[in-house]
């Protein structure tokens, strides 16, 4: 059974003070669920200050991105081992605002998830479709180039069991207020399990994809209750506290 992964993408929001606000009530008011994994990811200057809050707890951290390099002179960057020096489980690779604001090609991504599984981060892949790619009926062909460039890595098949996830994040879903509707997500989450299932059987079966855009309380429960979507990455709402922890709470059945 896939466990349901709840994650909040802090971008670059949040003053320390209000991150450690936020991570405390979150801390103290969520009740953990059986079969639900909660995460955040904050920026990068605070994960020292998640660590400290959240090690003695239920919830997990990550990062929103790392280095396509293990180490050495690569100004402003921060490695795979330095997450790792702050106890992040996770990173987030692709994140559509990588891909589109700051051009990361599919090349970079793939070398970042083979120092993240080498070191062994769990990475949450993000993958999705432009808004002009959907209208012309290219959002399957662009999703698959962005799954080829992590499926065709050695790793993969190195890992029986999957220790990596993938959200399924339409760009023009993305803080935009619209949301694809439960439907069109569950197609496209269903189109990625038979698309790995040709190769690896196993991997579709076992892998968790979660849905990412413009995800709120009103709406995380029917898109939960799809039957492809075991999660939803969460923009804007993850930064209240009460919308979030609706959706955390949202259709626990345990
Ligand atoms: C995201 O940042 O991954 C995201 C989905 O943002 P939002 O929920 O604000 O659309």
């Amino acid at each position: 059974m896939r466990k349901t992964f709840i994650a909040g993408n802090w971008k670059m929001n949040l003053s320390k003070q209000q991150a450690i606000t936020l991570a405390n009530q979150l801390k103290q008011q969520y009740q953990p669920l059986e079969n639900r994994q909660i995460a955040v990811f904050p920026a990068f200057v605070y994960l020292d200050a998640m660590q400290q809050i959240l090690q003695d707890s239920s919830l997990e951290w990550g990062a929103q991105n790392c280095a396509d390099k293990a180490a050495g002179a690569f100004t402003g960057e921060v490695s795979v081992s330095m997450l790792q020096d702050f106890a992040c489980k996770y990173v987030l690779l692709g994140h559509s605002e990588r891909r589109h604001v700051y051009q990361e090609t599919n090349a970079m991504i793939a070398e970042k998830f083979t120092l993240a599984q080498q070191a062994g981060l769990q990475s949450v892949l993000c993958v999705g479709e432009t808004l002009a790619q959907r209208e012309a009926n290219q959002a399957l062909e662009v999703i698959q180039r962005q799954l080829d460039a992590v499926l065709d890595l050695p790793i993969i098949e190195a890992t029986a069991t999957p220790n990596w996830l993938i959200a399924y994040e339409p760009v023009w879903a993305i803080g935009t207020g619209k949301t694809a509707s439960p439907a069109q997500a569950q197609e496209i989450h269903q189109q990625i399990r038979e698309y790995i299932g040709k190769n690896n059987g196993n991997l579709a079966a076992n892998l968790r994809i979660i849905y990412g855009g413009s995800v709120k309380a009103a709406n995380a429960g029917e898109i939960l209750a799809m039957e492809d979507i075991d999660g939803v990455l969460v923009g804007g709402a993850s930064l209240k506290i009460e919308e979030f922890l609706e959706i955390c709470k949202c259709n626990n059945s345990y």
